[in-house]
C-alpha cells in the first residue's frame, strides 16, 4: 500500500517534529500532543481540543509516561510552541509557555487544515503516524498503554503498516542480542527467578533494554537484562529501578491493595544474583535508566 503524496508528506511532518533532544534525554511533551490530537480526531473526525481538557489529560499523559523530571508537567510547552512545526494552530494567539493566557479565555488547538484534510481523506494515516511517533518515544512495553490512554486503538496501531525506516529499524534490531541476553541470564527473570518455558522454550521471559534502544541504548550485554513479562512492564514505566548495578529499588508511586500485589516491596534492595560469568549492567546505562525512567523518590528515600 503506498501513500499518496500528501498523506507522506504530513507523515514526515508530524513525525519529525523539533525538539530539544539532548544526550538521549526524553522529550516527549510535542509526540504526546500529537498523538492525543490523533486520538480525538479517530473518535470524533476532529483534532480540536479545548486547552481545558488538554491540560488535564497532557498533564496526566506527561505525568504517567514522561521522564521523571520534578515539578509540573508542562502541558502548555507543546500546545503553544507545536504552532513553530507548523502543523498545529490556536483558536487565537497566546504568548508560547503562558499559561496564564490560556486559562484567561477559552481557546482550543488543532492540526493546521492541511493536516486535517489529509487525516480525512486517508483512513490510514492516524495509525501510521501513531505508530511513528509511539514507537520513537517509548519501548513495545509501553507503546499500547500510551495508545489506550489517548483513545487509539492499539492493536489497530502496531498492526497498521510501518514506514520503510521503521521496518529497517525493527530488521536491524532483530538480532542475536535477544538470544544472548536470554542465555547469559539463564533463561530466567533478573529480578524474581520465573523460568517458564513452554515446550522447552522461555514462556514469558524477555531481554529488556536498561538504556532504550531508540534513546541510545546499544544492544550490548551491559545494556540488558532479562526479565519476565511483569517485571519488564514494571522495569519500563519506572516503578522499579537499580540503585546500583546489583541492587534493586522500588518506587513510592507504586501501590498495591492485594498481598500478591504488595509483594513487589520485598524486592526493595534486594541484590541481583547472575550466574557467574554474565555481565552485569554498566553504571552508564543503569544512570540513564535511573534519571529518565524510574519514578523517584525510592521507597528507602520516602519521608518517615
Ligand atoms: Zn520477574
Amino acid at each position: 500500500m503506498s501513500a499518496t503524496g500528501a498523506s507522506s508528506e504530513v507523515l514526515e511532518r508530524l513525525t519529525r517534529l523539533r525538539q530539544h533532544q539532548q544526550d538521549g534525554k526524553r522529550s516527549p511533551h510535542k509526540p504526546l500532543l500529537v498523538l492525543l490530537a490523533l486520538g480525538q480526531f479517530a473518535q470524533t473526525g476532529s483534532s480540536k481540543l479545548e486547552w481545558s481538557l488538554v491540560e488535564e489529560r497532557l498533564g496526566r499523559l506527561l505525568a504517567e509516561f514522561g521522564p521523571p523530571r520534578r515539578g509540573a508537567p508542562h502541558p502548555e510547552f507543546p500546545f503553544t510552541r507545536l504552532r513553530s512545526d507548523l502543523v498545529w494552530q490556536l483558536s487565537r494567539d497566546v504568548p508560547n509557555d503562558s499559561l496564564s493566557s490560556l486559562r484567561e479565555e477559552p481557546v482550543t488547538g488543532q492540526f493546521v487544515n492541511d493536516i486535517e484534510a489529509a487525516l480525512e481523506q486517508d483512513p490510514e494515516l492516524v495509525a501510521q503516524v501513531a505508530r511513528d511517533l509511539v514507537e520513537e518515544q517509548f519501548p513495545l512495553t509501553i507503546a499500547p498503554d500510551v495508545l489506550s490512554a489517548v483513545g487509539l486503538d492499539p492493536d489497530l496501531v502496531l498492526s497498521s503498516a510501518g514506514t520503510e525506516v521503521r521496518q529497517e529499524e525493527r530488521r536491524r534490531r532483530n538480532s542475536a542480542w535477544r538470544h544472548d541476553i536470554l542465555q547469559a541470564w539463564d533463561r530466567s527473570c533478573a529480578f524474581c527467578g520465573f523460568d517458564g518455558q513452554a515446550i522447552g522454550a522461555p514462556v514469558g521471559i524477555e531481554a529488556a533494554h536498561i538504556r532504550w534502544f531508540n534513546f541510545g541504548g546499544p544492544d550490548e550485554l551491559d545494556n540488558g537484562l532479562a526479565l519476565c513479562s511483569l517485571h519488564h512492564k514494571l522495569f519500563d514505566r519506572g516503578v522499579l529501578g537499580f540503585a546500583d548495578p546489583e541492587t534493586i529499588v522500588v518506587s513510592q508511586t507504586y501501590s498495591a491493595r492485594s498481598e500478591e500485589g504488595k509483594r513487589l516491596y520485598d524486592f526493595h534492595g534486594k541484590v541481583i544474583k547472575p550466574r557467574p560469568g554474565t555481565v552485569l549492567p554498566a553504571p552508564e546505562y543503569v544512570d540513564w535508566h535511573t534519571n529518565e525512567v524510574f519514578r523517584t523518590p525510592a521507597l528507602q528515600d520516602a519521608p518517615i
